[in-house]
């Protein structure tokens, strides 16, 4: 297949996925193949948990030389949409992975009702006619055995001519059930006659209306495996005890090299939600923009919000795998992101709440071109040619009147540097009459162009700066954490996770100001705003009214806890 996802560090310890991938290959089991499947229900989009599937199961696929399929899991035709599957391919192949085929559940409609006529007629399975009430109740507890159900003992021949029917749309939604007939007394109420098919007159976004019976997901997915020769089936944790229903599924139907599932802990991030029931709803109800908002965790919220796939794919490489439940730092994710556009991402300076600075001794009219270096950290990325003049702006931020102790930034006849400009000092503060500073006078040191002083004298502070006459307007869409807590799913009897949500998730400023050469920025382009974070243009933005979105700050916490311990 073409992979391109990033080899595995040779020196890396194997995870248990991979270690028994290793040991399979070595054993010769199933002739040594490799084969994996990615298999979302297209019910919604992707987020940041598919994506550690997606690395896991493409990412066995390329190491080992094996196939990974895309299959959709398509079996409830009333929660799925086109809309979904298109989505679902887009961020797939955005994470850098390419599928071997692309498949889906309900191609096998057809052959998984052949299955089931199979299981019926040797006796294990029957239509049973209970409502779902009495199934619930018929099923026992956890410390309680279930009980057989009265239709149970039907014959084959009864239970092939019913679920014939209902397949022909006889019956009413609810009416019967195809259950397996495999044990009501088992401990694990997996395998207490698990229900294989449902009655649901509704229609399905690729078989339309050819089908009013649909199979349970706990049918279709190990039989999906079986029919693909998938190798290795890795899903979430929550799987381990329906792993006996699908041993027994795929032993039942199938000959000769089983599927083996292998279960591994989902991944959980603070300070997000991750169910997709829950991420709809705050589409739905209108707390995000979008499925791609990008305060949201899908994958096209974090593409929009300027993350890259590079470091989508080493996140999920540094968590890991492991079959132990936790809860990742969303700092984690953010120290990814940083790293990776802090090797990519061109310096540029923005002003977000500008503050406008006169140099009194400046030549009225005089434009000059100062060279500013696009990445201090790399000599080779070079430097570039920024105008500078007269009226300035600056960062609002950068001054303040009556400066604490601590503030080493511009203050009344203080001396700072413009980045690769000149020193210039604060000589005079021109207030509304409220009393807020409105201007700045200064004066600037001609003998200081590229922003040393001959003399040696020295600066606590460089600020980044646009010429007034030159810069570019910009929406500046500030994002921070969707929810105030880390958990946001741990709410108090009568709450909700939306109860949680962070009133200042995003702070949208007008009026901010870019250097000229950001003047025909094309959407998913970034940048980092010296001083300020990384930031990357949004879809909205358009030549004459730039939208920029801050992906990520500069501060990194991920690095100072690390330092920290
Ligand atoms: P839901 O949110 O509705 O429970 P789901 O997240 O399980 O659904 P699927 O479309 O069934 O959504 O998931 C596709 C694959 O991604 C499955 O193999 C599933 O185990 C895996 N997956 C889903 N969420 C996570 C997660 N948080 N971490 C790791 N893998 C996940
Ligand atoms: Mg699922």
């Amino acid at each position: 297949m073409a992979d391109q996802s990033p080899a595995r560090a040779p020196a890396a310890p194997l995870d248990f996925i991979r270690s028994i991938v290793e040991q399979d290959i070595a054993a010769g089991r199933r002739g040594g193949r490799v084969a994996t499947r990615f298999p979302p229900e297209p019910n919604g989009y992707l987020h940041i948990g598919h994506a550690k599937s997606i690395c896991l199961n493409f990412g066995i696929a390329g190491e080992y030389g094996g196939t990974c399929n895309l299959r959709f899991d398509d079996t409830n035709p009333t929660r799925e949409d086109v809309e979904y599957v298109d989505a679902i391919e887009a961020d797939v192949r955005w994470l850098g992975f390419a599928w071997s085929a692309k498949l889906y559940a309900s191609d096998y409609f057809e052959r998984l009702y052949g299955f089931a006529v199979d299981l019926v007629t040797r006796g294990l399975a029957y239509v049973d006619s209970l409502d779902a009430d009495q199934i619930r109740e018929h099923r026992g507890t956890l410390t309680t055995p279930g009980k057989d159900s009265p239709y149970r003992t039907r014959s084959v021949g009864e239970n092939l001519d019913l679920f014939a029917r209902m397949r022909a749309g006889e019956f009413p939604d609810g009416a019967h059930v195809l259950r397996a007939k495999i044990d009501m007394g088992s401990p694990n109420l997996n395998m207490r006659d698990p229900t294989l098919y449902r009655i649901r007159h509704a229609a399905h976004h690729r078989t339309g209306g050819a089908w009013c019976i649909y199979p349970m997901y706990d049918y279709a997915h190990p039989l999906s495996d079986a029919i693909e020769r998938i190798t290795h089936s890795l899903c979430t944790l929550e799987f381990e005890d329906h792993r006996p229903l699908y041993d027994w599924l795929v032993r039942a139907l199938f000959e000769g090299d089983m599927p083996q599932q292998i279960e591994f802990a989902r991944l959980n991030l603070s300070y997000t939600v991750m169910s997709k029931r829950k991420l709809l709803q705050l589409v739905e109800q209108g707390h995000v923009a979008g499925w791609d908002d990008p305060r949201m965790p899908t994958i096209a919220g974090l593409r929009r919000r300027g993350c890259t796939p590079e470091a989508i794919r080493d996140f999920c490489a540094r968590i890991g795998v492991a079959k132990k439940e936790n809860v990742i730092d969303v700092a984690q994710l953010e120290h990814s992101v940083r790293e990776d556009l802090n090797r990519r991402a061109r310096r540029v300076m923005g002003v977000l709440r500008p503050l406008k600075v006169v140099l009194t001794n400046y030549p009225d009219g005089q434009v000059e071109e100062v060279d500013v270096v696009n990445n201090p950290e790399d000599a080779s990325a070079g430097t570039r040619r920024v105008p500078f003049s007269r009226v300035l702006y600056i960062e609002q931020d950068d001054f303040l009147e009556d400066p604490p102790k601590k503030f080493f930034r511009l203050a009344p006849g203080r001396e700072v540097r413009l980045r690769c400009a000149y020193f210039i000092t604060c000589t005079g503060v021109i207030k509304d009459a409220r009393g807020a500073v409105q201007e700045l006078r200064c004066v600037y040191d001609p003998a200081t162009r590229g922003g040393d002083a001959p003399d040696g004298r020295r600066v606590k502070a460089t600020l980044h700066w646009v010429s007034a006459a030159h810069a570019v307007g910009a929406e500046v869409r500030l994002y921070d954490r969707l929810f105030s807590v880390e958990d946001p799913e741990d709410a108090p009897e009568g709450r909700t996770f939306l109860d949680h949500l962070n009133p200042a998730s995003l702070e949208t400023l007008g009026g901010c100001l870019v250097e000229p050469g950001l003047a025909d920025a094309a959407p998913g382009d970034r940048f980092q705003f010296e001083r300020l974070g990384y930031f990357c243009v949004d879809p909205d933005s358009r030549p004459g009214a730039l939208v920029f979105n801050r992906t990520v700050s500069l501060r990194d916490a991920w690095a100072n806890i690390r330092r920290r311990v």
